[in-house]
Order: structure tokens, then C-alpha cells, then sequence
């Protein structure tokens, strides 16, 4: 399903197992692909759109609606260039370009070493890259030749040109997060003027990835759900001290530098340990706390398949003091890869835009004036997606089937109605109780080929409960719930099955 652009770093049969399934039945396919596709370029079904209105939900509540402070904007995609200007991205945000002299492909170098040498590139300096790609005689994905230009930044933003002068310069935003910082100044006054104050933004980001690739891993039109924590950072290492004793009972999931060469997939360190010994302040240590509930407690990653790993400075995104990444184990690459991030941004794009804008954004707090700092919450959505057809996936071999084993709160469809047979009253009656279950849930009813097959149909959509109506229901108004993970069926009055559902 990837072109040219887009090879290789895919491992084992699931994944093309799992593309097939959600080709045909509505996750998610290439965009414009009745004209080739377009590498980097995905649409979602009504499956994985449902799947992604649930993660949205999830994220709002846990993230926005639980959190003290804490707000969800909206803000433009399109943003005039004096913006980036003042974030660095037009100066900074760039990828390493290689070109084989050859073929003229051309892709990203630090992934090409990667793969070839299965070491880490990010950290490398264009130089060493060039070295490493020369030494090592790494040969052209494409046509095999080694025969390469040298390797050279290239910019990763969407140019675009707003109103017809072609004066007007603009750029699509790679990043939710600017959004957050342009409507800084106005939130803080709307919302009583109080600190920590969340800025948060579901919403599309743009990049011009030179290598899209691993299905929807890396794409060039994706989205993000960020949460932008402005606090004062006199205060960066003062929590309340409820709040501090509550977290301290916390153990965290993380890979430190100082395991970088250990064969752990991590380590499980106390809350107090990490700021004692690793220097991480106590407000880091709260958002690290929230995002790893998040993963384990509402989202329901398994616990061995979570970490959150440090990133070294030259690995760090420019703008970023403190940098761990949210990484999850995935079966399809056979390693782990980052999910998001927790950015610790400080005043770099506050004074950034109060620079280059010569708006004052400083903030009168704590009784002193001063530019806030900020913690970003940075996850991708699509890729979020991704991990969960990855972890919830199951195919068992002996029940000829295959599972989603999505919770409850991200399953696209939880329950499927079924009529026994389209007479004698059965239609009617599923109708009926398809209605009374629809107001609550999603429900999908499905009426064709032999129950078997609708069961497995049903598994391999992840629908949580299959109900069926038959003779018996209409004697003695029962019906059966059959359940998806255990396979177990049992009979229970039409009257108690709400309750029997959990809705
Ligand atoms: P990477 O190192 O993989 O390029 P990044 O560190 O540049 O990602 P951030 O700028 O921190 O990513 O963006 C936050 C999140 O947005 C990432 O953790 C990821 O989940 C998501 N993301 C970033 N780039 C892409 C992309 N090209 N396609 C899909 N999701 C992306």
C-alpha cells in the first residue's frame, strides 16, 4: 500500500493482516486513492473515525474537563509567517535529506542509517551522517547504487499563499501548540487571570516528512491533541502539598539516559526518586504521573508495552529543557516508538512572539511580572490509533477468528444486534431492541449470512457484545449476550439488559 516514497521499516504478517481488515471494513485507507494514493496521506472510515471520536472523548475528559484550569480552544491551521518566524520552525524545523546521484529517491538520512545499522541517528550531526553513509557503503533503497550527494537540511513546513498579491506569506502549522501560545495573552484574562492555566487544542498538523512510511506512523497531514500547561516557573518544583503526597505513591515506567546501554525495556522508579535523584521537577513529575494514568488506567495499554524515555540534548526538539518521550512497545515494528512527548518549552515561544509581534505578553502573577513557562502534553492522534490496532489485535488460529480487543470506551461499535432468522417476528423484535439500545451506545444491526458468521464479522470490528433474538425471545422475552473476549453466551430478559450491559 506504500509507494516508492514511503518504503520500507514494516515487520511480521499482522500489519498486513490488520491493513486488509481495515480496508474492507472502514478504519482507514490512502487518500486519493482511486488516483494512486499519495504517501504520508490517509482518510479514516466510519470504524476509525468512531475509533478516534473515542479517543478524542477520552483525552477531553481526562485531559480538559478533570483538570483544574483547563481549557479546549480551537484555533486556524493556516498561520501567517511572522509566527513561525518567532517559534524557530522556519530556521530550525528540519529533516536530513539524502539524494542517491543515481535514481535521484530521495529520503531521510538518519532513517536510512538507522535501518541499515540499527543504531540511533537522531543524535548525529549532518557530517557524521555523511560519514557513517559513505563508511558503511549503505546502498540506495530504490536502485541499490552507493553513490549519494551529501546530506542537507531540508525544511519541513507547508508554504501557502494567502489572498491573490502572492505577497502574503503564510504556512500550514506543524504544531497545534502555536495556536496555544497566540491565544495565551486572551485566555489568561478570560479565565480570572490564575496560574497554572492548560491551553488545550484538538487539532491537524502539517508536515513535509521526506519519508512517510510505516502505514500511518508517519504522515504529512496528521492530528494532534495537546494540552499546553502555562505555570510560573518560580513555582516549577512547588506543588501543593496534597497534591505532591498524592503522586509520591506513584511509581513511574521510565527508561533514564543512564539505562541507554542496560537490556531493559525500563524501570519502575518512585516519584520522589526522580526528582531527587534525576533532577525532575515536581510539576514535570505531575504531568508525567497524569499521562501515564492516562495510558494505563483510561486508555488500558497493557503495563509492560508503556514507558516514558529521556531524550539526550542533541536528541531534544530545539525548543525543549527537559524532554521524555511517551513510547509505546509495538508488535508491527518489534520495538518501542513514541506515542507523544512532554515538552518542557519554558518562555521559548512566549518570548519568541512577544519579540517578534512586540506585544507584551508578560503576566502580572505571584505579585511580579514575568513570561510564564510552559509544559507541553504532545501526543499524535493517528498514531495513538495505530498502537491501539497494534495492542487490542488478536488472532486466534483455533476459533478461526480475529479480535479487536478494544475497551469498552474506544470500541467503534460495542454492541451488535442480531435477528436469528429475517421471520416470525424476529426482525421486529431486534428493531426494537435495537432502538432501545441505540440511545445509549453504538449499535449496529446485521442481519445477513449465518450467525457464525456474523460473530466473527463482529470480532474482527472489536464490537464488544453480540445480542441475538430467536424463537425462544418472542415465548419468553429473553434474548442471548454473547461476549467477545470469552467467546460465553447466556440468556437474559429483554428487561435487565441494559443493566446487563453496563449502559
Ligand atoms: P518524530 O521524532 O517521530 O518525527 P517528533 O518528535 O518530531 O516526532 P513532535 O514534534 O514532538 O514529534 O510531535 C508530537 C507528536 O505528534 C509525536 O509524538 C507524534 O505522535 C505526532 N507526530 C509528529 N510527526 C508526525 C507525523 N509525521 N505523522 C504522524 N504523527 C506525527
Amino acid at each position: 500500500m506504500e509507494n516508492k516514497e514511503g518504503a520500507g521499516g514494516v515487520k511480521g504478517d499482522s500489519m498486513d493482516l490488520i491493513t486488509s481488515i481495515a480496508l474492507k471494513r472502514g478504519f482507514f485507507w490512502p487518500s486519493a486513492e482511486i488516483y494512486g494514493g499519495k504517501a504520508g496521506l490517509f482518510s479514516y472510515g466510519h470504524l476509525g473515525k468512531t475509533l478516534k471520536n473515542n479517543f478524542d472523548s477520552l483525552w477531553r475528559k481526562f485531559f480538559i474537563e478533570d483538570n483544574k484550569n483547563c481549557y479546549e480552544i480551537e484555533y486556524s491551521s493556516i498561520l501567517p509567517e511572522q509566527v513561525f518566524i518567532a517559534s524557530g520552525h522556519l530556521e530550525n524545523f528540519n529533516d536530513p535529506l539524502i539524494e542517491c546521484k543515481k535514481c535521484h529517491f530521495r529520503f531521510r538520512a538518519d532513517q536510512f542509517i538507522e535501518d541499515n545499522l540499527k543504531i540511533n541517528a537522531g543524535e548525529k550531526s549532518i557530517e557524521e551522517m555523511n560519514n557513517l553513509i559513505v563508511k558503511n557503503k549503505l546502498k540506495c533503497p530504490n536502485c541499490k547504487a552507493n553513490d549519494f550527494d551529501s546530506a542537507k537540511w531540508f525544511n519541513m513546513m507547508f508554504p501557502v499563499q494567502i489572498g491573490a498579491t502572492g505577497k502574503d506569506m503564510a504556512y500550514l502549522a506543524p504544531e497545534t501548540a502555536q495556536g496555544a501560545f497566540l491565544a495565551f495573552k486572551r485566555e489568561f484574562e478570560a479565565t480570572r487571570k490564575k496560574l497554572p492555566l492548560g491551553i488545550g487544542i484538538l487539532g491537524k498538523a502539517f508536515r513535509n516528512e521526506i519519508s512517510p512510511r510505516q502505514m500511518f506512523f508517519r504522515l504529512r497531514e496528521f492530528s494532534q491533541a495537546e494540552l499546553q500547561m502555562f505555570f510560573d516557573p518560580d513555582e516549577v518544583n512547588n506543588l501543593d502539598e496534597k497534591t505532591w503526597k498524592e503522586i509520591l505513591k506513584e511509581d513511574l515506567q521510565v527508561f533514564p539516559q543512564d539505562q541507554k546501554d542496560s537490556k531493559k525495556k525500563f524501570i519502575t522508579i518512585k516519584i520522589d526518586e526522580l526528582n531527587k535523584k534525576y533532577k525532575i521537577p515536581k510539576f514535570y513529575l505531575l504531568q508525567m504521573s497524569k499521562m501515564q494514568k492516562f495510558y494505563l488506567e483510561i486508555l488500558k495499554f497493557p503495563k509492560d508495552k508503556f514507558r516514558f524515555r529521556e531524550l539526550n540534548e542533541k536528541e531534544r526538539a530545539f525548543y525543549n529543557k527537559i524532554h521524555w518521550d511517551i513510547e509505546v512497545y509495538f508488535d508491527f515494528f518489534d520495538e518501542f516508538k513514541e506515542l507523544g512527548g512532554i515538552h518542557y518549552r519554558a518562555d521559548h515561544d512566549l518570548s519568541g512572539h512577544q519579540k517578534i509581534s512586540k506585544e507584551n505578553l508578560e503576566v502580572f502573577y505571584n505579585e511580579k511580572k514575568f513570561i510564564p513557562h510552559v509544559i507541553e502534553l504532545s501526543l499524535g492522534i493517528d498514531r495513538n490509533i495505530l498502537a491501539f490496532l497494534d495492542l487490542f489485535f488478536k488472532e486466534e488460529k483455533q476459533n478461526d477468528r480475529t479480535i479487536f480487543s478494544f475497551p469498552d470506551t474506544l470500541a467503534p461499535i460495542l454492541i451488535s444486534v442480531f435477528p436469528l432468522v429475517n421471520k416470525e417476528g424476529m426482525p421486529e423484535k431486534a428493531e426494537e431492541i435495537y432502538n432501545m439500545l441505540k440511545e445509549k451506545t453504538t449499535v449496529f444491526y446485521d442481519d445477513s449470512a449465518s450467525i457464525g458468521k456474523r460473530y466473527r464479522r463482529a470480532d474482527e470490528i472489536g464490537v464488544k457484545y453480540c445480542i441475538t433474538i430467536d424463537g425462544d425471545t418472542i415465548k419468553d422475552k429473553t434474548v442471548t449476550i454473547r461476549d467477545r473476549d470469552s467467546m460465553k453466551q447466556r440468556r437474559v430478559k429483554i428487561s435487565d439488559l441494559r443493566k446487563e450491559l453496563g449502559i
